[in-house]
């Protein structure tokens, strides 16, 4: 069939929405207790343990402690989110904080500047850095507390629900976490897992390996399990669903763990679509980008730069790269995580993942540590329950539940910083005027 039929032919297909159906994968070896043992021995020898967990609480306890003393008249909240919580990745990460005014505090950046001076006179612990100017979009204070890396924002909440997104699918399929581990050392390997040198985040690989647990190996939807379906948007269009299941029940993948490894390349490299799939974990079946679904997700990406025109008074033109890489931000679906990729690093992904799924069809012994940059990675003769993986991580706390809970009670308009719902837009001014948040969400009709 000519290229241009096949694609005609893609598109009519896609509009009737069914694409593609789940892969059969196809196993290029049989399953190697080796590689296994090599996936355990790397988790357990860097995903998070509970020393690292021991001071990561006080670490928190310090902040939280200090918060406490210094606004001693209000209510404030010290919430841990990221991988610290998901669990799903190492466990010498830093621990993202963000102290949270529930009911009303000063703005964010008189809060960290307040908190600065109090935390230096502190004994073990440094301000590393201090990004608190007035232009700053997300003040940060970067702290190390008996060792530990702390990055602390003030009233940033939003970051909140992914963390408890992905500490859901942790818990639902445990040997995510091992994935995971091993997925984000391979992507660092490749130079591939960096959002400022053009790539895509940990967090989005995260991502991609889900979305592929979710199509090929039956890992259900939070969000589709969830009765909340409601969206919200800010005034400037982002749109949010917040509505997902925080579910502790498991869900077996029977599949052996170095099985799933070759399976993720092996699914990027040979079936996923890169020109009409969108990676969507909020949905976790395939669609193609065109699909009434994905109407908000940006599209000014799926461009290249703009070539030079060849003469004087030819405009310029700019040309299609259907093929990169779209992932859909679950929470913020008007988020399309693919933003820092360009045709040339989107490429580099391409191929690092190609020549992953090529390199399962050679020698095995010491494959894990060719893919991770590990070398001489031994196997543990230790098979440790999967669940163990689960036990480090920090708990999200009572307000983060709290908050995400809220968020899904929404009614007409309702507070980005705090989540909690009005009747009308009259009661949310006042309910700034007194709190000092800001932002409005509205419920979105007829999406
Ligand atoms: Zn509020």
């Amino acid at each position: 069939m000519p290229a241009g039929l096949t694609h005609r032919v893609l598109v009519l297909v896609s509009l009737l929405g069914f694409l593609w159906t789940v892969p059969e994968l196809v196993s290029v070896r049989p399953a190697s207790p080796t590689m296994e043992a090599q996936m355990f021995s790397l988790a357990l020898k860097k995903g998070p343990t509970a020393r690292q967990l021991q001071q990561k609480e006080h670490a928190l306890s310090v902040v939280r402690k200090v918060a406490e003393s210094r606004w001693s008249n209000h209510d404030v909240e010290v919430i841990p989110f990221g991988s610290s919580v998901t669990g799903l990745g190492e466990g010498s990460s830093d621990v993202d904080v963000v102290l949270f005014f529930p009911n009303g505090g000063p703005p964010p950046l008189e809060a960290l500047r307040g908190l600065k001076q109090k935390l230096e006179r502190q004994p073990d612990t440094k301000v590393l850095q201090s990004l608190l100017r007035e232009k700053m979009k997300i003040p940060l204070l970067r702290l190390l507390i008996q060792g530990v890396q702390c990055d602390l924002t003030c009233q940033n909440v939003l970051p909140v629900f992914n963390t408890v997104l992905l500490r859901g699918y942790g818990s639902l399929c445990p040997k995510l976490n091992v994935l995971a581990i091993v997925i984000k050392r391979w992507a660092k390997k490749c130079r591939i897992g960096e959002v400022q040198n053009g790539f895509i985040s940990s967090y989005t690989w995260t991502l991609m390996m889900i979305y592929y647990l979710q199509v090929c190996h039956g890992l259900p939807s939070l969000h589709v399990l969830s009765p909340h379906q409601a969206l919200h948007r800010t005034p400037k269009n982002k749109t949010f669903a917040f509505g997902f299941l925080s579910t502790e029940n498991r869900q077996k993948v029977r599949t052996p763990l170095n099985d799933l490894l070759r399976g993720f390349y092996e699914f990027y490299s040979e079936h996923f679509d890169w020109e009409y799939e969108v990676v969507s974990v909020r949905l976790g079946r395939r669609l193609s980008c065109k699909d009434s679904e994905f109407r908000l997700l940006p599209r000014k990406h799926l461009k290249a730069p703009r070539k030079k025109p060849k003469g004087p008074g030819i405009p310029l033109k700019t040309e299609g790269y259907p093929n990169i890489l779209k992932v859909e931000d679950p929470i913020e679906i008007s988020r399309n995580l693919n933003f820092a990729l360009i045709p040339r690093t989107c490429d580099k992904i391409r191929s690092s993942i190609a020549a992953a799924f090529k390199s399962f069809q050679g020698p095995e012994e010491a494959l894990l540590g060719d893919l991770t940059g590990l070398k001489r990675l031994k196997g543990t003769s230790e098979r440790p329950q999967i669940r163990r993986f689960l036990r480090h991580r920090l708990p999200p706390g009572r307000s983060a539940t709290a908050i995400v809970k809220n968020a899904t009670d929404g009614g007409a308009v309702g507070c980005l910083e705090c989540f909690r719902w009005m009747p009308n837009l009259d009661a949310l001014e006042q309910h700034f005027l007194v709190t000092n948040h800001s932002g409005i969400l509205e419920k979105v009709s007829g999406i």
